[in-house]
């Protein structure tokens, strides 16, 4: 690959260029991030990946503000109460990082509307709390062949894990049964900053290639401990998404 510096803001990314190398840098240039859900978890994921120069960034939410999300999703401040989550986060990415180009989507990801909400993404980053919709993904990203960086948060505890389709087992087959109902309504800020970052590197691993994605490998995350441990997870024979996997 040639590299063409002129593309990077070199000062701007001067202490990340040592780590990730000027070809990191401009792999992260040429990337197309969506993040669904723009909450406690996305809206780190979103600043950091903004912050660190991702090409383009896709934000997809359809809430709006209220005063209960305030004590963990920084993107929003009080004078944002009642506002679409979408339009707010994209001024603010804009504002943190204008390289990177920003598209905020105001759609409620359903089976009719995730092909509008995640067009043009090379990779998908999980910052919802609803099963159901993490589902519907899912489902597209096998048919589109997208990597899917999932967690799921609450309480002190958290997941992550990185579905590859064709390498992985799908979400479907590692989700609790029965599928929990949507709503994050116990949650504190670190243990989504730290699940959100982990996200975030794992996102950052698929881009430029550096260290191994936790692909067949489920993050496990208690801060209270604190602890971060790591088990395997296996594609399911029986399932015609997991496979694939098996096959290739
Ligand atoms: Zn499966």
């Amino acid at each position: 690959m040639s590299l063409d510096l002129e593309k990077i803001d070199i000062l701007r990314y001067s202490r990340q260029i040592p780590v990730l190398g000027a070809s990191g840098q401009l792999k992260l240039l040429e990337s197309k991030v969506a993040v669904v859900g723009l909450g406690g978890l996305g809206s780190l994921i979103s600043m950091y990946l903004a912050a660190m120069g991702v090409g383009k960034l896709i934000i997809i939410d359809h809430d709006i503000i209220g005063v209960e999300n305030l004590n963990r999703q920084i993107l929003y401040s009080t004078s944002d109460l009642g506002k679409p989550k979408a339009e707010i986060a994209g001024r603010k990415l804009s504002d943190l990082n204008p390289l990177v180009e920003v598209e905020a989507r105001n759609i409620k990801v359903t089976r009719d509307t995730v092909g509008e909400a995640l067009k043009g993404a090379d990779i998908v980053v999980d910052g919802l709390d609803d099963w159901k919709t993490r589902l519907v993904i899912d489902e597209y990203i096998w048919e589109h062949g997208i990597p899917y960086v999932h967690a799921a948060a609450d309480t002190y505890y958290g997941q992550v894990t990185v579905i590859v389709p064709g390498k992985t087992t799908c979400l479907a087959c590692i989700t609790p049964k029965p599928i929990p109902e949507p709503g994050c309504r116990a949650i504190v800020a670190p243990t989504v900053g730290i699940v959100a970052s982990i996200e975030v590197m794992e996102t950052l691993k698929l881009i430029t290639g550096a260290g191994q994605p936790s692909i067949n490998k489920l993050i496990i995350v208690n801060v209270l401990k604190p602890s971060i441990e790591e088990v395997s997870i296996r594609p399911d024979i029986d399932c015609n998404a997991c496979r694939r996997a098996l096959l290739s």
